[in-house]
């Protein structure tokens, strides 16, 4: 069954990976820029970053016939220094126009610290001067709650962003009910033993539906399986949903959030 990840950084994975994903029926994907498994030492490190983003992954990419789409931001795991973490969203709008842009992000809050608000705050601004779409990243384990609501009120406070533009990825049972209460999407991050497993995700999808809903495999530089929004597949296929609830899920809702942006081109 053909499907887009829509969360994954394959900067850390290798051609395997891409080849693999393709004989599953990935047929795009999207990379958030996020923290690579190492704090950069200058805004320089991240204009090498973003070009890798929008010139090298893409072609990487195309050789096994996936469509290679990216978000730009700095991560909050490296918001912490306001100062640094200006010079390098100054750095963001000179790419914006690169062909495989979509929006900011994974924008959000790690610690749910000030100056990360501080950082969040100035990248929702970003986005609305842009009019960029917004993928966010929502903090891990008991931080998560919090963090989420945090997260929603600013982009609510802010005023001028559409909550059906941002989704907010990384929900598990106790958040996805409020995200898709207040207008937002909400992506399902599946890993082999945090976050969400397959069979968790399911769970969900049969208390919440499939609405403003996709999964992804979050794919980098730790312990993380290319292949989970497959094994997904698998797992809902197992308890007896349609293919067409699998395909609106892995294929159509990302095509309607995603096309929202005019670099989108929903595969053929
Ligand atoms: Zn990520």
């Amino acid at each position: 069954m053909r499907y887009i990840d829509p969360h994954m950084h394959m900067v850390s994975r290798t051609t395997d990976d891409y080849q693999r994903m393709a004989l599953a029926g990935c047929v795009a994907l999207t990379e958030p820029a996020f923290w690579a498994g190492f704090d950069r030492s200058s805004a320089q490190g991240f204009f090498d970053y973003f070009r890798q983003l929008t010139e090298y992954e893409p072609k990487r990419a195309a050789q096994y016939g996936i469509k290679h789409y990216t978000w730009l931001c700095i991560n909050p795991k490296e918001a912490e220094d306001p100062v640094f973490a200006k010079e390098v969203i100054a750095l963001i709008p000179q790419f914006l126009n690169q062909p495989n842009v979509l929006g900011i992000g994974e924008i959000g809050l790690n610690k749910n610290s000030r100056n990360e608000m501080t950082i969040l705050e100035a990248q929702i601004d970003l986005a609305a001067k842009h009019s960029q779409l917004i993928l966010v990243h929502t903090p891990h384990l008991e931080d998560k709650l919090k963090g989420t609501r945090l997260i929603m009120d600013a982009i609510a406070a802010h005023g001028r962003i559409e909550p059906g533009r941002v989704l907010i990825d990384h929900v598990e049972e106790h958040t996805v009910k409020p995200v898709l209460d207040r207008g937002y999407w909400a992506g399902m991050t599946l890993y082999p033993d945090t976050k969400c497993t397959p069979q968790r995700a399911a769970d969900i999808f049969e208390t919440y539906g499939n609405e403003r809903m996709w999964i992804n495999s979050a794919g980098d530089w730790g312990s993380s399986d290319p292949l989970a929004v497959p094994k997904c597949h698998q797992e809902l296929l197992r308890r007896g949903h349609p293919a067409a609830f699998v395909e609106q899920v892995s294929f159509g809702n990302p095509v309607k959030f995603l096309s929202q942006s005019p670099r989108f081109k929903p595969p053929a």
